[in-house]
């Protein structure tokens, strides 16, 4: 899973820390449990002294995915430097993705696609220490049945020699690794592809790609199919197209949506090529009637299994169209200001701190610094003071 953009801004509303005694308190009780007698004294050890981490409970309730437009999400996940970057590094690791690809049948785009989206091609992995989130997690928060079955995991991942202690780090929630697998997710379907013995989602390229490929594969995808289309929906007598209960898992033929009058979104019929018209596939329409359409088929849903969010999925799939040589989608968001790049966050940051303000370091990343300065351009423009950065904004202070 990405990492999340708004946590830092969010992290010095949490009241107190939750006290450490509790939580020694509570990973004993896990301890005496039937489900952690894999794990054996030493390993647990490694846990001695641990303090809660109070951020990642701050984060339970805080997913970006969920709260941005989806154009900025794309405006991000999608620019052309992680274009350029993927493209680099299918040619880098060409040899690799060629066997991952062999052996598992997932394409060397949407393996490569997966792996930029989740971790900026390892280079963001997250600054959490694992085990001490899973173990906040396990005791604090609302969801510590499921995050004690993924410390346990953890625990094991450490005490099977895959990684340090104090080398695992990753997200907030507990995924590591340049695919950001969840532990549990680890011991299921990881692969060792370099063959040293253990299998390492951290440092090793070909043990990351070939673990994407085999969760992918797992997640029921299809050799050689595609993901989907962006289609074009009809009007009748300027009627709008009914969307009422339509959704990526309310499947019907292509058929049945070439009958009701859907075309690919450059007007030509749905079925050509070799898309049969019994292949199933749900209509999605991530921002509205007014935005992008698309018909999505079973290898969406394996990529949205990674980590289910639609505008994840999307980018994801977007991507490795992209790298494949294909075009932007067709039909526009339906925003009259769409989002920023990565470079124009970069080259925001510089134009704020040219007029005075203080966004720290010009990173990239839109912190609290950086969205105070923006929200005071807001006010000072005579713009809606959102704190939200769009090409709107980056336009006027590029006048100036
Ligand atoms: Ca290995």
């Amino acid at each position: 899973m990405p990492v999340p953009l708004v946590a830092a801004a969010l992290v010095a509303l949490w009241p107190t820390d939750p006290p450490q005694p509790q939580l020694a308190q509570c990973l004993q009780r896990l301890r005496a449990t039937s489900a952690a007698r894999s794990i054996r004294p030493a390993t647990w050890r490694t846990l001695d002294g641990l303090t809660p981490d109070p951020r990642v409970l701050v984060n339970l309730d805080a997913q970006p995915e969920f709260t941005l437009p989806i154009w900025d999400y794309f405006a991000v996940m999608v620019d052309q430097e992680r274009i350029d970057d993927a493209q680099f590094l299918l040619r880098e690791h060409r040899a690799t993705l060629a066997r991952v690809s062999a052996r598992y049948g997932v394409d060397q785009a949407t393996v490569v696609a997966v792996w930029g989206v989740e971790s900026n091609f390892g280079k963001g992995r997250g600054g959490y220490h694992i085990l001490r989130s899973l173990a906040t997690l396990s005791c604090n928060g609302r969801r510590q049945t499921y995050f004690r079955r993924e410390l346990l995991s953890a625990l094991r991942i450490v005490q099977g020699g895959h990684v340090e202690p104090d080398a695992f780090v990753g997200s907030w929630a507990g995924a590591f690794g340049q695919t950001q697998f969840m532990p549990s997710t680890f011991e299921r379907l990881a692969i060792d592809f370099d063959g040293d013995g253990r299998r390492d989602l951290m440092e090793s390229v070909p043990d990351a790609l070939a673990s994407t490929a085999n969760y992918l594969r797992n997640a029921g995808w299809r050799t050689g199919k595609p993901w989907g289309l962006e289609v074009r929906l009809p009007s009748a007598n300027g009627q709008p197209f009914s969307l009422a209960g339509e959704g990526r898992r309310v499947r019907r033929t292509l058929e049945e949506w070439r009958a009701r009058g859907l075309t690919r979104v450059d007007g030509t019929p749905l079925l050509q090529g070799d898309l049969a018209a019994a292949t199933t596939a749900g209509l999605l329409t991530p921002a509205g009637a007014a935005g992008p359409a698309f018909l999505v088929m079973r290898n969406f849903d394996a990529v949205f299994s990674y980590n289910a969010a639609v505008s994840y999925a999307l980018a994801i799939v977007h991507l490795a169209d992209r790298l494949r040589g294909g075009a932007e989608f067709v039909t526009a968001w339906p925003t009259d200001d769409l989002g920023i790049s990565r470079v124009e966050r970069r080259e925001l940051q510089a134009l704020l701190a040219q007029r005075g303000h203080d966004i720290g370091t010009p990173d990239g990343i839109l912190g609290r610094l950086t969205r105070d300065a923006v929200k005071a351009e807001q006010e000072r423009l005579g713009h809606e003071a959102t704190g939200r950065p769009g090409q709107r904004l980056l336009r006027a202070l590029r006048e100036m």
